[in-house]
Formats: structure tokens, sequence, C-alpha cells
């Protein structure tokens, strides 16, 4: 049913915001403080303050997955954006062909 999968993903989003509450706010300072360098940085040699607490692997409502800090990663807010706007499909996207051709060739 149409109206049963709507109320299951609102409740999904409310169940996820809840995540990100005040415990969720202690944690992540906590782990910063341990971890407080971008791991996206480290990996092309340069030293960036984490600002965000990433999952490794989305958690998408997992309260599991969530609370796994071996899932946790430091990374710097434009590593984030960076690895976010990934996983919201930029795969697969088509790209866009350039209009080359190899006249000017002998
Ligand atoms: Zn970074």
């Amino acid at each position: 049913m149409q109206a049963a999968r709507k109320r299951e993903n609102a409740n999904r989003d409310k169940a996820v915001t809840a995540l990100y509450g005040s415990q969720w706010q202690k944690a992540r300072a906590v782990f910063l403080r341990e971890h407080p360098l971008c791991v996206g940085c480290a990996t092309t040699g340069s030293i960036t303050p984490a600002s965000v607490v990433d999952h490794v692997i989305p958690h998408r409502g997992d309260v599991r997955q969530f609370w796994n800090r071996e899932n946790w990663q430091p990374l710097c807010k434009p590593c984030h954006d960076t690895k976010t706007a990934r996983e919201d499909g930029g795969f697969g996207r088509a790209r866009i062909q350039t209009a080359k051709t190899d006249s000017d060739e002998a």
C-alpha cells in the first residue's frame, strides 16, 4: 500500500532525526577529540581538522550501525560533502560527451 509505505518512510525519517540528539552530540564531541584529523585528507597527505563524524557504512536509521564506533570516521566538511554526494547517486550519471572531432588531423 502506498500510504503505508509513506508512513513507514516518515517514521524512519523521524527515527533518524531522533538519533541525532544530545547523546549523539556528546558522543561525536568525544570522538572528534580522540580523532581530531580528517581521514579523507590524510589519504592525500594533508592534515585537516575533522569537524564531522561520518558513518563509513551509511546507517540508514539502523540504531546498531549508528552507534557502532567501528563504523565512525572523522572527516572535514568538504570530504563529508563529497562522500555524501557520491552516495546520493553521483555514480551512474551519464558523462557528457565532448563534441570533439578528429577532422583537424591529417
Ligand atoms: Zn578532509
